[in-house]
């Protein structure tokens, strides 16, 4: 049996705030906006993983209305939401994401992000996927925004 996972994720930039992309620091002059860091790629590969295998979503499990996961980092979220899937039987096999935004530019950061996600989520780089797109006159440039989809085998 296989399960496939769909996350979706936005925030709007902040400034003075680190920039955080799959736990990786980018040299940018704005973070993004929310209770946690904001790492908009981990709470989507999070969401994918938690719908893969039929858990709440992010918001339901870590609400920002809880003062313990003020200022909490993404990869907390990224490791329960891998802990809950791999208690329910599952294997993850790959993901592939997309990071919407026209700046920063992703390409230089690409490799650094996917040897951090690998390490992560105990992945081969080559299962991992990131790509940068520009937002091609879609929305207003405020934010990034970040889909990923994922697929896990049951193993039992
Ligand atoms: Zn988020």
């Amino acid at each position: 049996m296989i399960r496939v996972g769909l996350g979706f994720d936005s925030h709007e930039f902040e400034e003075g705030k680190p920039l955080l992309l799959g736990g990786v620091k980018i040299d940018y002059p704005k973070g993004l906006k929310g209770h946690s860091d904001g790492d908009v790629l981990l709470h989507a590969i999070t969401d994918a993983l938690l719908g893969a295998v039929g858990e709440e979503d992010i918001g339901q499990l870590f609400p920002d209305t809880d003062e313990k996961w003020k200022g909490a980092g993404s990869e907390v979220f990224l490791k329960e939401a891998l802990r809950r899937a791999k208690e329910r039987g599952f294997r993850l096999i790959n993901i592939d994401c997309v990071l919407i935004t026209d700046e920063p530019k992703i390409a230089p950061y690409k490799q650094a992000i996917r040897k951090r996600l690998s390490e992560l989520l105990g992945l081969a780089e080559e299962n991992i996927s990131l790509k940068g797109k520009r937002r091609e006159g879609f929305c207003r440039e405020e934010g990034i925004a970040c889909l990923c989809v994922v697929l896990l085998s049951y193993e039992g």
